[in-house]
């Protein structure tokens, strides 16, 4: 769809370039063959998670042991904190596998990455103040049941607590790792008299999972790619060997638990990833470093850092951008995803949509030469972000034994990066070696029902259903 023919592209490009172009082609691909060895070693790091003695993939447990029926209903309230918005959100669940929501999008302050705990539990309790106020003009007789989308790791060992593991996708908040999130919320809301009382925290992987199952009952996963990636499935509760005396005497082994993966995790002990020294860089950079190693080579947050570490290099060896101030492209994280989607959508004979965001971001005047080098660059990292993301899909497939299935997504990545999702179902089918066409896959990737207020919804429901099953 938007990979410009590779030849025409470079034709005219001088040796030099052409060679920088070469060098980097090998550094960013990977090979089917390299699929399917990274594969196979998810799927035993899958494994790991699940047991006893634990591996670098959390694989959290999730309490949400049931696959909704699509006739739940109620009204619920939903958030969802991500990395860029908080989304507060009125779900109608209509039963008959419908839902509609009523949404208000809050931007998150630009600092609030590294705010104080304080200043992000009252910007949230201060939004739901804001939105309770409008949609509930009569004070509700009762707490309004919420359920709370934490996109981040959180421990729990029960639906309506999370304990925060770490913060990802450059947050670095303190007072909050370790802790569980809920109560603080809570605070917060007491604090301000807002009517609200947090029943479920789910991550938007399960979120996303829960919400697509409603309406979809071939869904399997449930999958971000976004600012951060991540997923999460249904596993069996007999193969969770960690939650061996863990679990509620009438808990049924043979029933499903969903678990929150968060194999953005995977090879933090780097054995398997292609990592450059790019990768190396950005994970130095970041507040924790070490953590996070697939989702730093693969994540929205991180692929505009990738394009600059090239480009900066380039400059600081001579070969770019000569003689040019380059303060703000030492910057770190000046370039967001934009950067290299923008680079792939340009359709402009000379680039001249490439040729604007360097100008415009970092002062930067560009040769025709050096935006085709762009150009290319943002394909090859694009590219190797859709098809290392897969391995997280065709192993959780491959540890379930799943042949055919719905695997829904979401993300700012998978919804609006140029080539995506085409590039994500190529590199599936070179880790199945499939031999129809793209319709006919087995396994297929699928845009998710807005999952972030509508899962935590279901969720409530299904939680709700479940404690007055356990009361009465
Ligand atoms: C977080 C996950 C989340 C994912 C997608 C990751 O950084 O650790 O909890 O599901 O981002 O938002
Ligand atoms: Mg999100």
């Amino acid at each position: 769809q938007t990979a410009l023919n590779r030849e025409k592209l470079l034709k005219d490009v001088s040796p030099e370039v052409l060679q920088l172009v070469e060098k980097y082609e090998g550094l960013f691909s990977v090979s089917s063959e390299k699929l399917k060895d990274i594969t196979t070693h998810f799927v035993s790091e899958l494994h790991k998670g699940l047991s006893k003695t634990g591996g670098s993939i959390p694989m959290i447990p999730g309490w949400v042991m049931e696959y909704p029926t699509g006739q739940e209903t109620g009204d619920y309230l939903a958030i969802d904190l991500g990395g860029t918005n908080l989304r507060v959100v009125l779900v109608h669940l209509l039963g008959n596998s419908k839902f509609e929501t009523v949404q208000d999008k809050f931007a998150l302050p630009d600092t609030i990455r590294t705010a104080k705990a304080d200043d992000l539990w009252g910007f949230i309790a201060d939004s739901l103040k804001d939105f309770v106020q409008k949609h509930y003009p009569e004070k509700p007789a009762k707490p309004l049941p919420l359920g709370f989308t934490f996109s981040y790791p959180a421990s729990q060992d029960a639906i309506n607590e999370g304990v925060l593991q770490r913060w990802t996708k450059g947050y670095d908040i303190a007072g909050v790792e370790g802790h569980d999130v809920v109560p603080m919320l809570q605070k917060a809301l007491a604090e301000r008299e807002v009517p609200i009382e947090v029943v479920s925290l789910i991550n938007d992987t399960t979120g996303t999972l829960v919400a697509s199952a409603y309406s979809d009952t071939e869904t399997q996963m449930g999958l971000i790619f976004g600012t951060g990636c991540n997923g999460a499935y249904y596993e069996y509760v007999k193969n969770i060997p960690k939650l061996e005396g863990r679990l509620p005497a009438d808990i049924d082994q043979e029933g499903l638990m969903a678990i929150n993966c968060e194999y953005g995790a995977f090879d933090n002990e780097h054995v398997i990833l292609p990592r450059t020294k790019y990768d190396v860089q950005v994970d130095a950079e970041s507040p924790r470093p070490g953590q996070q190693s697939f989702e730093k080579m693969i994540s929205g947050y991180y692929l505009g850092e990738l394009i600059r570490l090239v480009l900066l290099e380039l400059h600081d060896a001579g070969s770019f951008f000569k003689g040019q101030d380059v303060t703000k492209l030492r910057q770190p994280f000046i370039f967001d995803t934009s950067a290299p989607a923008i680079s792939e959508k340009d359709t402009t004979a000379d680039f001249a949509e490439i040729k604007a965001l360097v100008k415009d971001s970092l002062d930067i005047e560009t040769t025709l030469d050096e935006r085709k080098f762009i150009r290319r660059l943002s394909e090859l990292i694009g590219t190797r972000a859709a098809r290392l993301s897969v391995c997280g899909i065709a192993a959780l497939a491959k540890k379930r034994g799943l042949e055919k299935c719905h695997c829904a997504a979401d993300g700012s990545v998978y919804n609006r990066y140029p080539g995506f999702k085409e590039r994500a179902a190529q590199a599936l089918r070179d880790i199945f070696d499939w031999d129809c066409e793209p319709k006919d896959y087995p396994i297929v990737i699928v845009p998710a029902e807005d999952g972030s207020g509508a899962g935590a919804a279901i969720i409530a429901a299904l939680t709700e259903k479940r404690l007055a099953a356990a009361a009465s």
